[in-house]
């Protein structure tokens, strides 16, 4: 079944139509039938008109013989994306088109409606048709006719659909949470919403249901899920949009893995949707283990290429950079790139330009020659047992490049981290239809601002803290690990969640942590500490990105492309124009007066 395909007989096919225009084949020969869809293309070979009609399903073939005048006129006009209506008898093709799934038959006309006509478009609606994004997002009711578009829209509701059917199958219920409502942090800036009726007072728009899921588990619910609008004011990233749906789910009375057994069906069921199989349980690493060896806390792992640590077998080497780097408080982290000794000086170079724009002072390279010498500036500074040890630990091989990165731990991984995934691009080790998930574990709880030190919640202050870190709480803050997880996917973050804090003396000692006062927690939660109150029960969950999902599944890279309507980097809709200003009346309404900006 293509993406696209349609049931003959749905209601959808409705009173004015018999057929749709990708689902006709060599059986349907000599029937008659009515189609209705837009005007692809109109070709007129002086006496015989043919018209390429489409509709979500595809593109049939219509052709308009001399000897029907009536129709024949009614095409006349006729350009495309013209809305149209045709009855005619379905016949095999002379000349059969092997690339068009309906290639082998063609609509002799009997009739021909023009039901809607067209200003010339501002670019052509197929795939492979230039149309910059700017237009394509200002036209996107046009950019939508796109074949791959509508894939993608069949694509992602038939997946979530699949989705919803595999969580409430698992027993949990699917329930709404409101739109207007408080703050809830995710660690970006709300979107507010002004109250009319009680001027001066604004609610705001959920940055996800964390707080009303939490709440949801203490009213008795047990099992809840929602596929969620959420809106974050975030100042945008490329790939990120401010407002994004998240597969949203919370369960009572549970550890880790239950909450990633139930994501993983979710998982599942939606991936199936889009006809690839993928069979759980997903492997698990801790973020410590995630960081070390692959230098990233969503680690790609179509690919090996681990990250290894040489501060201890190379202390004290002649090398100052090299041999110094322990008495720094410095780490040496290298990755051996297989093969990789064929890639020209210059190539190495565009590594050290990506090593250094992901935060590595420099990076340090050793080639192995097939004679099984080195090669590279460390080699002079270094004994040969030093280097044939670093290329057993290594297990480099003749033709391979070795790569170094020194500096703060912190650094250092995520520098060569990223290198990592882009050598991964260069030797086409992430194919696109290949997924390996990996559940991440223990995240740090708390986040250091790297100007001030102060903390922040490293996902949202609701997570519980690791039970053997409690005493770092007062301690070390830092260092203290939350229960909480990731699932990742070929370098994706899918989502996050947590084993939820369902005490009030340790989400006390969380806000003490985030120097929260008792007055501001009580002011921005006191209904949720409240809640926590009466019998909360242990709980946990998870929010997956919709969005990202979906795009990983089609195998796009841009989010816009899977989502219907999407907001440009500025966090403007091109079609709508808007945000926009909104009149005087409205504004006094709401009690608000606007202070132009510059
Ligand atoms: N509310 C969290 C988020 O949006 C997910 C969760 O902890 O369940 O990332």
């Amino acid at each position: 079944m293509s993406p696209q395909s349609l049931p003959n007989g749905s209601p959808l096919m409705g009173t004015l139509r018999t057929a749709w225009c990708g689902e006709l084949r060599s059986d349907h020969v000599d029937t008659t039938v009515a189609l209705c869809g837009w005007v692809d293309r109109r070709r007129d070979l002086g006496g015989l008109v043919f018209v390429d009609l489409r509709d979500r399903s595809g593109l049939a073939q219509v052709v308009v013989e001399p000897e029907n005048a009536e129709v024949m006129e009614a095409t006349r006009e006729v350009r495309a994306e013209f809305a149209v209506r045709v009855v005619g008898r379905i016949v095999a093709r002379e000349k059969p088109n092997a690339d068009l799934p309906t290639g082998q038959v063609e609509i002799r006309a009997e009739s021909f409606e023009v039901l809607s006509s067209s200003k010339v478009p501002p670019f052509v609606v197929a795939d492979d048709a230039p149309a910059s994004e700017e237009l394509r997002l200002k036209y996107r009711y046009l950019d939508l006719r796109r074949p791959s578009m509508q894939e993608m829209l069949t694509l992602r509701s038939r997946a979530v659909m699949a989705g919803r059917v595999a969580l409430a199958d698992a027993g949990l219920l699917e329930v709404e949470t409101p739109i207007l409502f408080k703050s809830t942090p995710e660690g970006a800036r709300d979107y507010l919403v002004p109250s009319r009726v009680n001027n001066g007072n604004f609610y705001a728009l959920p940055q996800s249901p964390q707080v009303l899921k939490q709440v949801l588990m203490i009213s008795g619910c047990d099992g809840y899920f929602q596929i969620a609008r959420c809106f974050r004011d975030e100042d945008l990233r490329a790939n990120r949009q401010p407002e994004f749906t998240q597969m949203d789910l919370e369960i009572s009375f549970c550890k880790e893995e239950d909450v990633f057994r139930v994501a993983e069906r979710f998982v599942q069921a939606v991936w199936a949707a889009g006809g690839h199989e993928v069979t759980p349980p997903f492997q698990e690493m801790t973020w410590e283990e995630a960081m070390e060896k692959y230098g990233s806390d969503k680690p790609d792992l179509r690919f090996g290429m681990e990250l290894q640590d040489l501060t201890e077998q190379l202390a004290g080497v002649g090398f100052g950079v090299l041999g110094e780097a322990k008495s720094r408080g410095d780490v040496i982290k290298a990755i051996r790139v297989e093969g990789g000794a064929r890639f020209s000086r210059k190539q190495v170079d565009a590594f050290t330009d990506k090593a250094k724009a992901a935060g590595a002072g420099g990076l340090l390279w050793i080639k192995c020659a097939e004679d099984g010498s080195y090669s590279g500036p460390p080699v002079k500074h270094l004994e040969e047992d030093q280097l044939s040890g670093l290329a057993e630990t290594l297990g480099a091989a003749a033709g391979d490049l070795l790569l170094m990165v020194v500096g703060p731990k912190k650094k250092a991984r995520t520098a060569l981290g990223t290198l990592r995934v882009h050598l991964g691009d260069e030797l086409d080790l992430r194919p696109k239809d290949r997924f390996v998930f990996t559940w991440i574990r223990e995240f740090p709880l708390f986040e250091e601002d790297e100007k001030t030190g102060a903390l922040a919640a490293a996902h949202h202050p609701f997570c519980m803290p690791h039970p053997d870190d409690v005493e770092l709480m007062k301690t070390d803050p830092a260092k203290v690990r939350a229960l909480s997880y990731d699932l990742a996917c070929n370098g994706e973050e899918l989502g996050s969640g947590s084993i939820r804090i369902h005490r009030q003396d340790i989400q006390a000692q969380v806000f003490d942590g985030l120097g929260l006062t008792r007055e501001q927690a009580q002011q921005k939660f006191g209904f949720f500490l409240e809640a926590l109150e009466h019998g909360a029960p242990p709980h946990a969950g998870i929010a997956l990105g919709l969005d990202r999902l979906i795009m990983l599944i089609a195998g796009r890279d841009n989010l816009r492309d899977v989502i219907a309507f999407p907001k440009t980097a500025s966090a403007t809709d091109l079609m709508a124009e808007c945000p926009s200003e909104v009149t005087t009346e409205q504004l006094d309404e709401l009690g608000i007066a606007v202070k132009k900006q510059g």
